[in-house]
This record gives C-alpha cells, structure tokens and sequence, in this order.
C-alpha cells in the first residue's frame, strides 16, 4: 500500500537526521522533497501545496524537544498532517433507521457489488444484524447474478426482481419485503457506468430521493487518483453523499485518492477495500493510514485482527495440549488456517513497524504456507499427533507425496521442534527462563 509514497518520505524525512534544529533552509529542501512525493502520488497540485505550507509553518521555530530531534520532529509534525489530510477522526457509519437502509453509488467496476458484500457479511458478523442485499442494476443481468453469487457466499439473502426495469420501484419493494422478513439493515447496489453521465445520475438520485438513506456511501477505485477525486465531485453534487469507499487499496495504489478526496468533498473516507474476498474490508482510520504511509506499521489494526479470530475456547484447548506436550501437527495446521484468515501476507507484513520498508523486494505471495500445509496433509494422523514416529522412511513417503523434498521435510520438523520447546517454556511460567537463555 502506497510503497512507493513511503519510500520518497522517508527519503525526504530522513535529510533531516543530524541537524541541531530545524530552520527555513534545511527544511526548504525537505519540504520541496514532500511536496514531490505527494505529487508523484497523483495528490492534487494545490493540496500537495497547502500540506508543504501547514508542515513548514509548523515545524519553523520549533526548538528541538529534549526527546526528539529534528528528523524524528518533522516525522511527527508531517504524520499530524497527513492524518488531518486524510479525514482527522474516524467516522463510523449511520445504523439509525429501522430498517438502516445503506446506498452504493459510484462507477460501473468501482467495486460496488463486491463491497456490498463485504459490508453484508461486516455487518452479519456484528450478529445483532440481519442483512438484505438489493440489486437494483436492471440493466446488466450479470451484475444481479454477481451479487447472488456474493449472497450465497456469506449466507445473506438477496432481494432482486426479474423483469422489472423501475429501480426506485426495486428498492422501495425491498424495503418492504425487509420489513416484513425481520431485516433490520438494507444494502442496495445500483448500477453505475464506466464515466458520469445524465442518466445514471438521474436514476440514483431518484432512488436516493425515494428511499431516503441513513447513510449513502461512494465507492471509489483507488487507482484511478485523480479522477477518482473528480468522480467523487461529481456523485457529491447530485447525492450529498454520506462518506466514501476506497476499493482496491491492495493493488499498486500511489495513495492520490486517499490523500485528496477529503478536501475536495469535504466528507469522510469510512471504509477501504483490500483484495477481492468477502473479508477484505477495513474501517479507515486516517491516524493508522498515517503510520501506514510513513512506514511505522498499523498494530493496533494488526492485534484487531487477531481478536476477530481469537477463539477463547480454542486459546484455553490449545493452551492443555501446549501444557501436556501434545501440540502436533494437527494444531499447527489449524494455526496457519487461523492466520490466513486474518488476511493476505503482504497487507499483514505491512502492519508491522519497519517490516515494509525492509521486505519491500521480497516478494511475499499468500503461498508461503502451501509446501507445509502439503507436507502436514501428507502425513498420517498418528504422524501428525506424534511427530516422533516419523522416521527416514516416513520422511522419504511424506515427501514424496507432498511434492517436497525430504530436506523440506526435516526443516519443518525442526522448526515444529523448536516451536513446540519455546511454547512449553513460556507456558510453565518459564519466561525468566527464556530470558535466561537469551542471554546466554
Ligand atoms: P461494480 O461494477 O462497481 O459493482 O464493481 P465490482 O464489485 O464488480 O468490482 C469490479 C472488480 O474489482 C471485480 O473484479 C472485483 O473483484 C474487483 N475488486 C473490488 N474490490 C476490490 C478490492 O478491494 N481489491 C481488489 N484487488 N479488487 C477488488
């Protein structure tokens, strides 16, 4: 996300370090640097101006704090900025309504059908809410069989009518039919085209003026930049929209759309779009996108993760196994199964601080896992309980039948050794003895 962003501010940031205190020549240069990677990041002209100004008349005169020294000063003041940029606070959405009826606008391939999804099944999740998708996209049959397909994955039922080409009519049935089903929370996709035009604006804003909203949101591609900002400009004009969505923030996004859609619309960017799954959806929080972007990682957004998939039960289970020495293999599996849920490699390694930036060539693709779950997969279930049965020759079978090596083999053997050794340490309060061992 935004990689190449990141690098030129960290460069520019980092012609700071060594100086004694910040004055209008050494950050004159700095700040010409900032200013150039926002605008190589697709940022709008005059905001990438604005931003350099704030920053400069912030950071001039300030004496260097006893804990910070000017580099380290410059981050925190450019961090505040873009956080401020990007929107300041977190706005959630409106849930008020009985039922809450959410709009999607935005362009045809924006990433409206699929999101509706995503905020279906973020929503189905909370459990106190019972979802119904709407398609209202009369023109395109597809696009109402997608989002079937999108409503049976997640379990969420969806309200389409065959035939009929009256859209405010769709929506205003759907209404009725979630009433009377114990819905309490309607979703309607609409159809959008690939550029602004009349009719489509028309069509939306009729729907809107018919089911009037508790929260209408833009769905915007990311990597469009620019005109994903002039995009906005123009849905804002016509719906007044309540917040925006940026889709597709996983990709080789510059990050212009992120940075410049709040100051030309004046409304909060709610939610991000981070991959084509039903749960690739974050909240956005302008403060962590900030961390994000400078390269100090998102943990906050990371342990969040790990919560969604933290099982108690599960945690307590594991926990006597650790205890008796019986993790196995079988358990390990479940432990990966568990990670990938959390989501794609490459958008976790980047929520950890400095990870990005040292990994940024290594290429980390979502099948670093695929050769030990084969290995695992090809063992037998007392080989995966009891690891110690597992001799050369079982090696030489597991191998084979994983499509490995039985080098591969053996190195997964022993870091599942070393795992389990570690685990039982910190398990039997024996913290101060890996401490001891650290040290040597
Ligand atoms: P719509 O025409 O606005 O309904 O757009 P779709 O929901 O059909 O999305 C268009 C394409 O973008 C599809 O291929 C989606 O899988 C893809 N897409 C949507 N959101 C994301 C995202 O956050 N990341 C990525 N990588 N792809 C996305």
């Amino acid at each position: 996300m935004f990689n190449n962003l990141s690098e030129k501010l960290d460069k520019a940031l980092h012609s700071l370090k060594g100086h004694g205190k910040i004055n209008e020549v050494n950050v004159a240069e700095t700040l010409k640097e900032v200013r150039r990677a926002l605008l190589d990041a697709d940022v709008n002209f005059k905001i990438a101006k604005q931003f350099t100004n704030s920053v400069k008349e912030k950071a001039i005169g300030q004496d260097v704090l006893t804990t910070l020294n000017p580099g380290q000063l410059m981050v925190k003041i450019v961090k505040d900025e873009l956080t401020e940029l990007m929107g300041g606070d977190t706005v959630g959405i409106n849930l008020g309504g009985s039922p809450t009826v959410i709009l999607m606008s935005g362009l045809q391939g924006s990433g409206k059908t699929t999101f509706s999804g995503k905020l279906a099944n973020y929503l189905k999740n909370k459990k106190t809410k019972q979802v119904l998708l709407v398609g209202c996209d009369v023109y395109r049959p597809a696009a109402i069989n997608q989002l079937q397909v999108v409503g049976e994955q997640i379990g969420v039922e969806v309200y389409a009518e065959v035939g009929n080409q009256n859209p405010v009519e769709i929506s205003q049935n759907a209404i009725k039919h979630a009433k009377a089903n114990g819905k309490n929370v309607v979703i309607i996709d609409t159809a959008g085209r690939l550029a602004v035009d009349e009719e489509m604006m028309t069509e939306i804003s009729n729907i809107h003026k018919a089911v009037t909203p508790n929260e209408t949101l833009f769905v915007v591609d990311s990597m469009t930049g620019q005109d994903a900002v002039n995009t906005a400009k123009a849905f804002n004009d016509v719906l007044n929209f309540d917040g925006v969505v940026l889709t597709k923030l996983d990709g080789d996004t510059r990050g212009g759309a992120a940075l410049s859609i709040k100051s030309v619309v004046d409304k909060p960017i709610k939610f991000i779009g981070t991959g084509e799954k039903m749960d690739a959806i974050d909240v956005f929080h302008p403060n962590r996108m900030a961390d994000r972007i400078l390269g100090m990682g998102d943990v906050v957004s990371l342990v969040e993760r790990a919560q969604e998939q933290y099982d108690e039960a599960e945690a307590r289970k594991l926990q006597k196994k650790i205890a008796k020495n019986q993790f196995g293999f079988d358990d390990f599996l479940n432990q990966i199964q568990q990670i990938k849920k959390m989501g794609s490699m490459k958008d976790l390694v980047g929520m950890i601080p400095g990870a990005g930036k040292a990994l940024k060539d290594v290429d980390i693709d979502d099948d670093a896992f695929k050769g030990i779950e084969a290995i695992i997969r090809s063992m037998t279930p007392e080989e995966r309980s009891k690891p110690s049965v597992i001799n050369a020759s079982r090696k030489k079978r597991i191998a084979k039948g994983s499509g490995t090596s039985v080098q591969e083999v053996n190195q997964l053997m022993k870091q599942f050794d070393q795992m389990s050794k570690m685990m039982k340490m910190m398990q039997g309060g024996g913290g101060k003895r890996m401490m001891q061992m650290m040290r040597g």
